[in-house]
């Protein structure tokens, strides 16, 4: 049986007696073990990154980059073998995990261009025979700590854009599915990257506090649910760090009686129930505007009749486990919580057939198929809470307004989507939700690593959003230097403010 370990100072690190179990989730078998890391791993990845700093912060970002290229080619020649990995412990079909190292892949290409990003700028004469000029440098040693769902993508929105700006980096990511960590950290030795700048401790709590308390961590980035997110937040400020902590989401498809219906059924379905519903851009509530509630969830009820749940490893699977039987039996409780808070249950999807076996609940792994529940209630537990699983709401309303109102009273401001062929009321909503990242006719908007991804209210602790330009920036400090070269003309002592002139 394997046993992830830790990566530190460029090999691996079997780590102590604590371990955790590592699960197949598609048969409920368990596959390996885990290292729990402690104060003690936490201290030998963080000297190990102070140690490789200096170095690699004054290496030349020719050669940053040149190691960026190398990574870059070797990610996409193992692109198979990370979503393998990705697809035995977290459940999720191949194409699927595919699709996640194919988007973190697109923030190591932006990173490639960090001597672009890093550019200051230059000032003459801001004072007579006085230049001015700004500067972005590194940090030192920073953390990220990165949830289950996206075991390579999540890293990979933080650790190219933090290594390529100087930094060098710990990385804490999900015991439930630690073995993408592993092969990334021998791809960044094997691309050239100095032993030190990339490590990674395995491990739960513990790991992260002992990260959180560490004085020569200065900066962490986080991506987890909210309750751990405003945790890391406040706990990682309170020792002077600079965080950023991404939580949970609920995240609502407004649907607007002009919207192309059969065009939103097959967004509601993709963006409901891929990956099993386990991202945090799934849409996990549509609400449909008067008139088109049952005319839509006729057409999402035959879409979902049609697709094909199975292991993660079968090339005809579109949907594939929970990752936990804990987390399989929380979702499918909210499908008890629905009926009594007076929801209709349309699919329910423990009865769901697996490929291979037989219904989502009587079949060994961690299975619930598409579930759908209409007219949920606004305000009830269905509606408030994140499921993050493949349970859809439908929600009613009369207008517009009323529709913007259950997106905006909600806690969370992730994502949200407009389907609608008015261009003024998809204006109107992209200016009046709050929410981070609005699609319009687009159901999951996840930005490009150009742009900064982030949401708004409870799914943002912190203020920068992680890659694109606020990635830059939340991986460096500015500088201004103000400098002037002796001439005879300097003008003896002043005592005044230096004013300009
Ligand atoms: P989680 O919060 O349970 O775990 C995230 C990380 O925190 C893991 O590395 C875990 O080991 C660590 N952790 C867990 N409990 C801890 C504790 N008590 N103290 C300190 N550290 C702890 O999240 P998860 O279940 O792995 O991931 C799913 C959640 O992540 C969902 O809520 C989802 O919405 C969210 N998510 C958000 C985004 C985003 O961009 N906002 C992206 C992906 C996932």
């Amino acid at each position: 049986m394997k046993h992830v370990t830790h990566w530190i100072g460029g090999s691996a690190v079997p780590g102590g007696s604590r371990t955790a179990e590592i699960f197949n989730p598609a048969t409920g078998v368990v596959s390996g073990t885990v290292a729990m890391g402690g104060a003690a791993d936490v201290a030998a990845a963080v000297s190990a990154a102070a140690a490789a700093y200096p170095g690699w912060r004054d290496a030349s970002l020719v050669r940053r980059t040149q190691v960026l290229f190398r990574f870059r080619e070797l990610m996409d020649r193992h692109r198979d073998d990370l979503a393998a990995l990705i697809t035995a412990e977290h459940g999720k079909v191949h194409s699927d995990a595919l699709g996640e190292v194919a988007r973190g892949l697109e923030v190591v290409e932006f990173a490639c261009g960090i001597p672009h990003l890093l550019k200051g700028g230059f000032s003459e004469n801001v004072s007579t025979r006085v230049d001015s000029y700004s500067l972005r440098q590194p940090l030192g040693v920073v953390a990220g700590i990165t949830p289950f769902n996206f075991p390579a993508m999540v890293p990979m929105w933080m650790y190219p854009v933090a290594i390529a700006c100087g930094n060098a980096f710990v990385l804490k990511p999900s015991e439930k599915d630690p073995s993408a960590s592993l092969l990334m950290a021998e791809l960044w030795r094997e691309a050239g990257l100095p032993d030190g700048v990339f490590n990674v401790v395995q491990g739960g709590k513990e790991a992260v506090d002992a990260l959180l308390a560490h004085p020569e961590v200065k900066a962490v980035s986080f991506v987890g649910s909210t309750p751990i997110a405003r945790y890391v937040y406040e706990t990682g400020t309170a020792h002077g760090k600079r965080v950023q902590a991404l939580g949970g989401a609920k995240n609502h498809m407004l649907v607007l009686p002009d919207a192309d219906l059969d065009l939103v059924a097959d967004a509601a379905v993709s963006a409901g129930f891929g990956s099993a519903g386990e991202r945090c851009m799934a849409i996990s509530a549509v609400i449909a505007v008067d008139p088109v509630g049952d005319a839509l969830v006729d057409r999402i009820v035959s879409r979902m009749a049609a697709l094909t749940i199975g292991p993660g490893d079968d090339p005809e699977a579109e949907m594939g486990p929970l990752v936990t039987r804990e987390h399989r039996d929380k979702v499918a409780s909210y499908l008890d919580h629905g009926a009594a808070e007076g929801a209709k249950v349309v699919v329910d999807g423990r009865r769901t057939p697996i490929r291979g076996g037989a219904d989502a609940t009587a079949t060994p792994g961690f299975w619930l198929g598409p579930t759908l529940l209409d007219h949920v209630p606004v305000g009830s537990r269905v509606h408030r809470e994140e499921i993050f699983g493949p349970v859809l709401s439908v929600i009613r309303v009369s207008s517009y307004e009323e529709g913007l109102k259950v997106i905006n009273d909600g806690e969370y401001g992730n994502g949200t989507a407009i389907f609608t062929n008015d261009g003024g009321a998809a204006r109107r909503f992209q200016n009046e939700v709050e929410v981070g990242m609005v699609g319009i006719n687009v159901p999951i908007p996840v930005p490009m690593a150009f742009y900064s991804f982030g949401g708004w209210k409870s799914s943002l602790f912190g203020d920068t959003h992680v890659h694109g330009t606020e990635g830059v920036h939340f991986y460096t400090r500015g500088k201004v230097v103000t400098s002037r070269w002796l001439d005879p003309s300097h003008g003896g002592v002043n005592l005044g403010f230096p004013t300009n002139g």
